[in-house]
């Protein structure tokens, strides 16, 4: 076993092997412009480029010229939202989202109101999940935009995705969705799930960083988006700019990869994450698991741990890489948005812990990290003077 150990993979994932691999000749003798259209350096680059753009749109159930490439799932989100409010503009001025979105969303959306736009924040459930009537009641005349994203970052709640859009089209409003941390995880279909915009990240699933992807509808309905970028028009005009030849070729590799892996891998993920939380649960007292268990991602925990602030028992497990529920805005001590969302206090924010299980982690480092977490608690816990009345008052 290797430390420290890496068990953080909704921050990022390590770039599979099989990914590099695949990438490597795009940085040296493939090395050319994929929109030089005149001699075969540009045509070896667009092939590398329209391949991996099918084995993204097999993976999501889309078809390729529905995939259009960006930096990430940040730049994915700005184009869905920002496009689609500049594009429906004369439709109407209202955006539906969830309070538990990632920053990119909500930031985004902050962006837009001084614009003049209006964004209702649903809560959620103490689950972590949207009431799917508050949804629907949401959504009003003036609505031409739904966002909420497929599964969590911080708690791996995933939503109804599948009834929230059908709800979404019944109203004939779009509906799109940060699926960073779905993709490559659970299945996705943006046809059976009635998705018209969708945004992907590479290193959230084994792929390089600073490459991501965009699912625009085309037919029923088609959707229209205005460019955020402008240059020489490419991907349909919608994203300008020279494509991240290399990054494109390692999002397509570790998509085709996710899609033939994927069933055997959730399988894997869920007993490694069950372990942990069955060792966790059976070791210590006082700890609460954040979200709902029976809608989560395979690979995710998030638990707060009474009586122990999340950065000490971080700074004591030095040597595992996980994060703490007040790490998101890291510059901040603020209680994650998220955990608050759910009901809970600054308190149990505070003590928060996600463990991001992934592809490289073994049933060892699971078995580690639990009695490290452990052992850390319970000497954070002797120092305790609330822990130790809360003890003295049960017994
Ligand atoms: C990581 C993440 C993003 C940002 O993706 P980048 O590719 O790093 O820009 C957006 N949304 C969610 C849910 C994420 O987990």
């Amino acid at each position: 076993m290797k430390i420290p150990v890496y068990m953080d993979n909704h921050a990022t994932t390590p770039l599979d092997p099989r990914v590099f691999d695949a990438m490597r000749p795009y940085f040296a003798e493939i090395f050319g412009n994929a929109a030089s259209r005149s001699h075969s350096f540009g045509w070896r680059a667009a092939d590398g480029v329209e391949k991996a753009r099918k084995q993204v749109a097999e993976l999501i159930g889309a078809s390729p010229k529905e995939v259009i490439f960006t930096s990430g799932a940040t730049e994915s989100n700005n184009l869905a939202l920002k496009g689609v409010a500049e594009a429906y503009a004369s439709r109407g001025d209202h955006i539906v989202t969830a309070a538990t979105e990632h920053k990119a969303i909500l930031d985004t959306l902050k962006h837009l109101e001084k614009g003049g736009i209006r964004v209702t924040y649903l809560a959620v459930e103490k689950s972590g999940l949207i009431d799917l009537e508050k949804f629907r009641g949401a959504l009003t005349d003036s609505t031409i935009l739904a966002s909420v994203m497929y599964a969590n970052n911080e708690i791996g709640v995933i939503q109804n995705i599948r009834e929230m859009g059908k709800i979404a089209k019944e109203r004939g409003v779009l509906f799109h969705t940060d699926a960073a941390q779905a993709i490559g995880k659970i299945p996705v279909d943006v046809a059976a799930d009635n998705i018209d915009l969708l945004s992907i990240s590479g290193h959230k699933m084994y792929g390089p960083k600073g490459i991501g992807a965009l699912y625009v509808r085309s037919r029923d309905p088609r959707v229209e988006i205005a460019a955020q970028m402008d240059g020489g028009g490419h991907e349909r005009g919608l994203r300008s700019g020279t494509l991240n030849v290399a990054g494109i070729v390692g999002l397509g590799a570790a998509s085709a990869i996710a899609k033939t892996e994927m069933p055997g891998e959730a399988k894997r993920m869920a007993a490694m994450r069950d372990r942990l939380k069955d060792r966790l649960l059976a070791g210590l007292d006082h700890i609460a698991i954040n979200g709902a268990m029976d809608a989560r991602l395979p690979n995710n925990l998030n638990v707060s741990f009474g009586f122990v602030e999340g950065d000490a028992l971080l700074m004591g497990i030095n040597d595992v890489a996980v994060s703490s529920g007040s790490a998101c805005t890291s510059a901040t001590i603020e209680p994650s948005h998220v955990i608050k969302a759910l009901g809970a206090g600054d308190e149990l924010a505070h003590s928060s812990i996600r463990f991001g299980l992934g592809r490289f982690n073994t049933d060892e480092e699971v078995d580690y990290v639990a009695s490290r977490v452990i052992e850390v608690v319970e000497k954070l816990r002797e120092l305790s003077p609330l822990y130790d009345l809360e003890k003295n008052s049960g017994a």
